[in-house]
């Protein structure tokens, strides 16, 4: 029973931290910490580094918390959910940041439909330089339509 609402809390966390990315992206970076997102959306930035890099530290405050927190308690249920949002985080990390924005050289030639449909998708929501009239906020979660675009235009 244990394994189970321990797998359970895993797998609702991660899930929901696509909600709170979209959310967070929608209302908070492309609203009140626009400043700390900007960067992002300008084609020349100089380095390695954007300020966006501090959401990465954000987000993984809760993730961290918990799994302490759980990890004091026997490993209860909240080492699961932070474990979760941890690695909800390191995905995004993956999709986004290496594989989408390339910052190492990971899968450029990627024949595989949602990684094509994922890319397409965030490469809108790039479309659009400013704060407002923003698309595609969320990360691994990917409108329809892309995947279909992807299906269409694969090399067989
Ligand atoms: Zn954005
Ligand atoms: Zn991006």
């Amino acid at each position: 029973m244990t394994f189970l609402i321990n797998a359970l809390a895993f797998l609702l966390s991660f899930l929901l931290m696509e909600a709170v990315a979209w959310l967070t992206h929608k209302y908070v970076m492309h609203g009140l910490l626009w400043f700390l997102h900007d960067d992002h959306h300008y084609k020349d930035h100089f380095g390695f580094w954007e300020k966006n890099d501090f959401f990465f530290l954000i987000f993984a405050l809760p993730g961290i918390l918990l799994m302490l927190l759980g990890s004091l308690h026997h490993f209860d249920v909240r080492f699961w959910m932070g474990t979760g949002i941890a690695v909800y985080g390191m995905a995004y990390f993956f999709v986004h940041d290496l594989f989408i924005h390339q910052r190492l050289p990971v899968l450029k030639q990627t024949n595989n439909i949602y990684l094509r449909a994922v890319r397409k998708a965030h490469k809108m929501h790039h479309k659009h330089l400013g704060k407002e009239d923003g698309e595609c906020f969320g990360m691994l979660w990917v409108p329809m339509k892309y995947f279909k675009e992807a299906k269409a235009s694969k090399k067989s």
